[in-house]
């Protein structure tokens, strides 16, 4: 048996799934291939359970500040496992969705593992599936070092399956999932150990958010252990340890690893295609999602940067706007892309840091910052400051760079990354009234903190 189509996207994740939709609702003859559970990463064990659990310690964090607000409030008590279902039970609704949306445009799903047997040719369960344009959005999975009792630990992937709510958990690594899982476990009530290789967090994020967010966490008493690369796990009857040459740290009762991800790419046959693949995984495409084949493109993490859901999902839409709807220039600009860090308090960031600005910029450079208690905590008795900044360049000064880090940085920065992205200037800011009172109008009444010599 055999099978010809239009497009084929290989894994039916983020990426993927928004190719074939895309295609599809063109008209186009979609089939899309995919080993596990439609959605990937992002819907299983990534974004969509990861929000549920940071939600749940949102809650967390509100029973404890109502009481400055007057509530007498009850005793209360997580129970994880009626969390643990509710979650798995909505990530089971977003896959028949997915199935019904990808079904809606025509879409042919075809379940199992794809691997290459020619450039535009796959076999998957024996069938051989050839396709004018290939699509490879297979994603990628959480690594796990190479030492001794490494597999005592879990992953991510792990987390997300964790039956009983571990009390004592060390998580390793200096990522967004490090800080996020670790965070909302804090705030859930376990013990955290937070195990970096060098002293900070979030290394390519401005340092005001770092060093806040920092600050915050040891202040609500998360243990970091810098300067530690652990060089095995052990068990005995105490639990879980985390041994770094001489030292030992413990005992835990889950130790996750969060050192990064690999992409998907070691089983898929690559050599049969041609299309070329770095030692690390990553298949480098042009700005097109091209990679060095004709008619076979890359998108989503496996590109290796800007590993985001809504990145994979505009590079796929782009993708199929071009080949199915004649919109010939379409591409992703991948240049200002906002994110959001779902820590205690969120982070939200849009393009340059302040130390990317002065090396890129020089003395162009200038910074507004602001530093203050939001209303919110007016009452609630936390001590959680909001920080804010600018990075603006030149003199009409352009923002660059948009950071916030506190109560409601997450929402509000969708809408400052439009205007950033627009080329807005700190007086189109200094130029909008202010929403009073939100923490959001901060940024629209920024003072300067620091300028480079050409923009004083
Ligand atoms: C814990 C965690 C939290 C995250 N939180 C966020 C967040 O808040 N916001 C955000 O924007 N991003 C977040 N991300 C990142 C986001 O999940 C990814 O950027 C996104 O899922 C990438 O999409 P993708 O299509 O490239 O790959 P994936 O979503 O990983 O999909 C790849 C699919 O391909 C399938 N596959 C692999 N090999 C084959 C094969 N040979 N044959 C058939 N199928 C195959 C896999 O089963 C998988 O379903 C998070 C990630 C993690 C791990």
């Amino acid at each position: 048996m055999s099978r010809h189509f239009d497009l084929l996207c290989i894994g039916g994740g983020s990426g993927g799934v928004a190719t074939a939709n895309r295609a599809g609702s063109y008209g186009a003859k979609v089939g899309l291939i995919e080993m596990g559970r439609l959605g990937g990463t992002c819907v299983n064990v990534g974004c969509v359970p990861k929000k549920i659990m940071w939600t749940a310690a949102q809650f967390a964090h509100a029973f404890e500040d109502a009481a400055g607000y007057g509530f007498s409030v009850p005793s209360h008590r997580l129970d994880w496992k009626k969390l643990k279902a509710g979650r798995d039970d909505y990530v089971a609704r977003m896959n028949a969705a997915y199935e019904r949306y990808l079904g809606s445009n025509k879409v042919e799903i075809v379940r199992g593992r794809a691997a290459f047997n020619g450039p535009r040719s796959v076999t998957v369960n024996g069938e051989t599936i050839t396709a004018d344009h290939v699509v490879i959005a297979t994603g990628g999975h959480p690594l796990v070092p190479d030492i001794p009792g490494a597999g005592l630990g879990i992953t991510s992937d792990g987390y997300f399956e964790l039956e009983e709510q571990p009390a004592r958990l060390a998580v390793i690594g200096a990522g967004y999932v490090a800080v996020e899982i670790g965070g909302l476990m804090h705030a859930l009530g376990s013990e955290l150990s937070l195990f970096l290789r060098r002293d900070h967090f979030l290394h390519s994020f401005d340092g005001m958010l770092r060093d806040a967010l920092m600050d915050e966490m040891r202040a609500n008493g998360v243990t970091m252990v810098t300067r530690v690369t652990p060089t095995a796990l052990e068990q005995d009857a105490d639990g879980l340890w985390v041994v770094a040459g001489e030292d030992r740290h413990g005992p835990f009762d889950c130790v996750l690893w969060a050192i990064g991800r690999r992409p998907n790419t070691a089983t898929l046959n690559l050599p049969a295609t041609g299309v070329e693949v770095a030692a690390d995984g990553v298949i480098p495409v042009d700005a097109w999602q091209q990679t060095n084949v004709a008619g076979v493109y890359a998108i989503g993490d496996l590109i290796g940067h800007h590993q985001l859901t809504p990145v994979a999902i505009a590079a796929g839409r782009r993708l199929a706007d071009r080949l199915f709807d004649g919109q010939t220039g379409r591409k992703l600009d991948y240049e200002n892309i906002p994110t959001v860090i779902f820590s205690h308090p969120p982070i939200g960031t849009v393009g340059m840091t302040e130390d990317e600005a002065v090396a890129h910029f020089g003395d162009a450079v200038r910074v507004y910052e602001t530093k203050f208690t939001p209303m919110l905590h007016g009452l609630s008795g936390r001590a959680q400051k909001m920080h804010m900044k600018l990075v603006v360049m030149g003199a009409e000064e352009k923002i660059v760079g948009c950071h916030a880090i506190g109560p409601g940085a997450d929402e509000m920065l969708q809408g400052f990354a439009v205007a950033v992205r627009m080329g807005a200037t700190k007086r189109n800011f200094d130029d909008t009234v202010a929403i009073h009172p939100t923490v959001a109008e901060e940024m629209v009444t920024m003072k300067v903190a620091r300028a480079g010599k050409a923009s004083q």
